[in-house]
């Protein structure tokens, strides 16, 4: 399986909502991702009277979920259901969001009175025009190469001990090592259950990690895993090692390679940086970017943002966007008078 192969495994596309149409003229924002970061810029753009066009895709990372967890009052939400409510949200106070892939976003000649315009084009052809971008696609989750590991993506095979942790308590089991960053994994799922299995899988661990892992009762095993194995209902049964022999377990805890989604964006020219767990987006305070005009919020920048951080950074680039817009229109007012003066 190729990278891209795998990258499609974990992408999974929500059912499709009714999309608003597409606004004319020059808006105050386009929203490039309509996620918990996207959808909580806009509404704070939309509450300040500004006019902003969401444009999403709809396939959020955590699309295979069935809940959202550790989200303060909406525990246990369905991922769909806070969007849904999201998009809501954001067209009560005049947003759009507008179903479609933005293909390229790219600076375009500024206004008369000298103001950003960008352009932003969608995979059907039709284009927009924006005085500020904030970007908020996300990230991929590039899984290791094992057969039979995506199809479990979600539900057996499982990242974050925050999000699914709870829902694995006392199960068998496995953390499949991708790299340094498995070890403290190890133990942040040791904390859930007593019955833990450390599969190297090609990656190193120190003798000072393996005598900590020996004392909390941490099972390891050097021999490389070849693939999963399901149980005759399909369930995930354990992993196969290439010596042939099959350890029985009943969830898989892997960190996946974290890939922001900037597919589509590379006219914006934002500087990407290389990160332990991936690559993402480089942001500054409230989202701002190298590049002025171009804010970023969520996965695409802060690749461990779980929904809750990733929608406070996004409504932190929406107030900061407003805030420049502001500045940016009393300029122009104040250029106005000064040419009326002359
Ligand atoms: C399996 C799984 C379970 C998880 N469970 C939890 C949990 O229980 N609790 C929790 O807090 N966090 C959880 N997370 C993390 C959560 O998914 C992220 O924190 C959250 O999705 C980040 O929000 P975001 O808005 O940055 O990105 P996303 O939610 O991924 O939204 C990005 C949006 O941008 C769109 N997009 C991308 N590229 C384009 C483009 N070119 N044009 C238009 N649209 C585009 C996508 O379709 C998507 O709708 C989980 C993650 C995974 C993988």
């Amino acid at each position: 399986m190729t990278d891209k192969e795998r990258q499609e495994a974990t992408a999974v596309t929500t059912s499709p909502y009714a999309s608003d149409a597409l606004a004319e003229g020059t808006v105050d924002a386009v929203v490039i991702g309509g996620g918990a970061a996207g959808l909580n810029g806009a509404l704070i753009l939309a509450r300040s009277r500004r006019s902003v066009v969401v444009i999403d895709s709809g396939a959020p990372r955590n699309a295979p979920a069935e809940a959202v967890h550790g989200l303060l009052a909406l525990d246990g939400t369905p991922p769909s259901e806070i969007l849904r409510r999201g998009r809501e949200e954001v067209r009560q106070y005049g947003g759009r969001v507008v179903q479609g892939e933005v293909v390229s976003a790219k600076p375009a000649a500024p206004s008369p009175d000298g103001d950003l315009r960008f352009t932003v084009t969608l995979a059907d052809g039709r284009s927009i025009t924006a005085r500020r971008i904030l970007v908020a696609t996300g990230l991929t989750d590039v899984l290791p190469e094992v057969p039979g590991l995506a199809e479990h993506w979600g539900h057996s095979v499982v990242h974050c001990p925050y999000c699914h942790g709870w829902e694995v308590r006392d199960e068998p089991i496995g953390v499949l090592a991708t790299g340094p960053v498995s070890i403290d994994h190890a133990f942040l799922y040791r904390q859930l259950t007593e019955d833990l299995t450390y599969f190297t899988h090609g990656t190193d661990l120190d003798e000072a990690n393996r005598a900590r892992f020996a004392a909390r009762g941490i099972r390891i095993i050097d021999t490389p895993v070849t693939e999963v194995v399901n149980d005759e209902n399909g369930a995930l049964a354990g992993v196969r090692l290439a010596d042939g022999q099959v350890v029985a377990r009943r969830v898989l805890a892997v960190l996946a390679q974290l890939q922001a989604r900037t597919q589509g964006l590379e006219g914006l020219s934002l500087p990407v940086l290389d990160l332990p767990k991936g690559r993402g987006f480089a942001s500054g305070m409230a989202g701002t970017t190298d590049v002025p005009g171009v804010w970023v919020a969520g996965n695409v920048t802060d690749l461990v943002a779980q929904v809750g951080a990733s929608a406070a950074a996004g409504a932190l680039a929406g107030a900061d966007i407003n805030k420049m817009l502001a500045i940016a229109d009393t300029d122009a007012a104040l250029q106005g008078i000064a040419e009326s003066d002359i």
